[in-house]
């Protein structure tokens, strides 16, 4: 069987410099930060062009840190799509904050304003847009309308590091740098993964980077003085020695990812009952993960067939995601019915194949074989 994400063909190349990185660690017996996770934190800087990354363990916790610092209140609305893995909103919840679910665009499967205006009122204090499956949301309009009604923006950057967006008159600019704040993750599945859990805060404003660090140091601005109520949130070094080692190579492995998704982008564009992934315009895109949309009458049954099919090939699929945030049990308290039409047409429609950054074309042709055999198939 294939797998969805190949992360031992990768390993193979890193192992040498990681290995040797990881005995320093183990000799210096500095576990958590230290020189290597500082070297990560400087690399990420400087490869995004933001003046503070905050590191720390995981990207649901960099989201909850992001709240924390900008300090929201219990009862103010935090507008997140419905389409997005649950972290997103579960740190809205956690925090008694009231997340407000949105819709998302049927084309690029990313909010817009369109689907931001169509919720907002007084209370609104934040939007989190997500840079679904690799690709920036629309930046430019949302920061306008956030200006516009004094509201902050955290960019839940977890799928699309590496990001360019070019809205702001084509200047570049790096996903997860545009927002007040922005959130990321190192899960090891992600574009840029360790091997273990990891995750990170960045931001241009000193004041909210500040908050920060505070916020995940147990409140902490020196040492067992304790200003507020914080967390404890850390990258550790074995971790950072991962990042570093991938950050290096991340271009290339976000160029290895395009060249798979033209691969799918042009046998999929071939049959007709598919629709291939949309590009928003303004953005890159790193192919966190290629998904296609299935446009027969009845999607989802076409969809459970697919993957008998591909399975039965050696072949995985996902489905990310099959549940929208609306529909999820945990957030029946914060959602008082109706219908968010497009998240839920994409959750029975939706299937990702395998996307990573060691895809060559004899795998490519394995993969793209069996879905257009199964396409033939049924017509
Ligand atoms: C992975 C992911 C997260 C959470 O990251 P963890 O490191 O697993 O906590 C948040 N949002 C999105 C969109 C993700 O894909």
């Amino acid at each position: 069987m294939l797998q969805m994400v190949d992360l031992k063909t990768q390993y193979q190349e890193l192992k040498p410099e990681i290995e040797q990185e990881l005995q320093e660690v183990l000799d210096s017996c500095m576990f958590i930060g230290g020189p290597k996770v500082n070297q990560f934190r400087e690399g990420l800087e400087q490869y995004l062009g933001v003046k503070h990354v905050i590191p720390c363990a995981n990207g649901t916790d960099a989201l909850q840190i992001a709240m924390m610092a900008l300090g929201l209140k219990p009862g103010d609305e935090v507008i997140v799509p419905a389409f997005t893995f649950i972290a997103t909103a579960e740190v809205i919840g956690l925090l008694g904050l009231k997340p407000v679910m949105c819709d998302v665009n049927p084309d690029t499967m990313n909010v817009s304003i369109k689907e931001i205006e169509a919720v907002l009122t007084p209370n609104t204090k934040a939007i989190v847009p997500v840079h679904l499956f690799g690709q920036c949301s629309d930046m430019a309009p949302i920061m306008e309308l956030a200006e516009k009604h004094g509201l902050y923006v955290i960019e839940d950057n977890a799928q699309a590091i590496g990001a360019d967006y070019t809205g702001f008159a084509g200047k570049k600019v790096k996903a997860g740098t545009i927002g007040h704040i922005g959130c990321t993750s190192f899960f090891p599945s992600k574009n840029l993964g360790c091997y273990g859990d990891g995750g990170a805060v960045m931001t241009n404003d000193d004041e909210l980077a500040a908050k920060c660090r505070v916020v995940a140091n147990h409140g902490q601005s020196r040492q067992y003085y304790h200003d507020e109520i914080g967390v404890n949130s850390r990258l550790d070094a074995f971790q950072a020695v991962v990042l570093n080692a991938k950050l290096k190579r991340l271009d290339k492995y976000n160029e290895a990812r395009n060249m798979a998704a033209d691969y799918y982008d042009r046998e999929f564009s071939k049959i007709p009952a598919l629709k291939v992934p949309g590009r928003e315009p303004n953005s890159t895109h790193v192919f966190h993960q290629y998904t296609t949309q299935i446009k027969t009458d009845n999607p989802s049954g076409t969809r459970e067939k697919l993957k008998t099919w591909l399975n039965e090939r050696g072949i995985p699929m996902m489905i990310y995601y099959p549940v929208p945030l609306h529909k999820q049990k945990a957030f029946a308290p914060f959602w008082s019915g109706g219908s968010l039409p497009v998240t839920e047409a994409l959750c029975e429609s939706v299937f990702s194949i395998p996307m990573h950054s060691e895809l060559d074309e004899d795998t490519l042709a394995q993969i793209t074989d069996g879905v257009t055999s199964f396409f033939k198939n049924l017509s």
